[in-house]
């Protein structure tokens, strides 16, 4: 018999599933997104796949990581779309909660850290990562996987979520995943949707300033000064280009360094966020330190 995928918007049925499976002694692999999926998010559904007997896809755009001004209401949402994809990669339930289920009225208990979100990201938007945090607990707590796929396209939320499960002692796999990239080097987002045809041109700079400052640590580079300068230099020919940040910290704290030798655990990220005209793009490289 074809079995047909689950898919849900009630916390209580979804964490009802998941308990049955548990009981029967499957293991669940979670993949938390905010939809409109592409092929970065097809390649942690199909790691997740592999992985574990069952797999639960959650797609909420979540309100509290998005600051005042930021593009939420706009954000692109296609569920029908979303779940066509879920269901052709064999995802066994998709979570797909409206925003009152997950806060109702009265809601005012936030996860948030002292270090880790106040650079990069955290910089231009200071309520983000709390409102990512507090998201992602709660997705665990009704989604209790085994183990939860996030991509390193977001790499600093990659990191905070893992030092997050370390602090709190959550009894949850992160499995970190490799950037999806577009052929030409553009790395996958669904808020490239709203480039026009001459940004997305522009929005090649992203990649393109990355590859220049990998080929500098190729080179032996190692102070974190040049290899910013670098960066900013390709991106700044780009006329339609505007400089959020360019950094380079260690990547387990998320604290800047002035070499890349200084990474604690071996691994340096180098992250950049650029304006291309109103869309705010990411992208990054992680150097392994030998
Ligand atoms: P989002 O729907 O943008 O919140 O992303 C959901 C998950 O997909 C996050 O863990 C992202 O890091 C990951 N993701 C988004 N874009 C990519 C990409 N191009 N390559 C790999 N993972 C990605």
């Amino acid at each position: 018999m074809e079995k047909k995928m689950i898919i849900s918007g009630k916390i209580e049925e979804t964490r009802n599933q998941i308990k049955e499976w548990k009981r029967q002694g499957l293991s669940v692999g979670l993949v938390p997104t905010m939809g409109y999926l592409h092929e970065g998010h097809r390649s942690l559904m199909e790691a997740a796949r592999r992985e574990n007997d069952k797999v639960a896809v959650s797609i909420f755009v979540n309100p509290i990581q998005f600051g005042p001004g930021e593009d939420f209401a706009s954000y692109p949402r296609d569920l029908d779309k979303d779940a066509a994809l879920c269901e052709s990669i064999g995802v066994d339930l998709v979570f797909h909660p409206e925003a009152s289920e997950m806060y109702d009225e009265g809601f005012c208990t936030y996860v948030d850290m002292d270090g880790l979100t106040k650079e990069l990201c955290g910089r231009s938007r200071p309520t983000h990562f709390r409102g990512v945090q507090t998201v992602v607990s709660k997705l665990f707590h009704i989604i209790p996987a085994d183990r939860a796929y996030f991509g390193q396209k977001d790499a600093q939320q990659l990191a905070v979520v893992r030092r997050m499960v370390r602090d709190m002692s959550m009894d949850i796999e992160i499995v970190g995943c490799p950037i999806i990239r577009e052929q030409d080097g553009l790395a996958k987002s669904s808020r490239n949707t709203y480039l026009n045809d001459e940004e997305r041109q522009a929005a090649l700079v992203l990649s393109r300033s990355l590859a220049e400052g990998r080929k500098l640590v190729e080179a032996g580079e190692r102070d974190t000064a040049a290899i910013k300068k670098c960066i900013a230099e390709v991106i700044g020919q780009e006329k339609l280009a505007r400089i959020d940040y360019v950094e380079i910290v260690d990547f387990s704290d998320i604290t800047p360094i002035d070499s890349l030798q200084d990474a604690k655990e071996g691994e340096a990220l180098c992250a950049i966020a650029v304006y291309i005209g109103k869309t705010r793009l990411i992208d990054n490289f992680i150097f392994h330190v030998s």
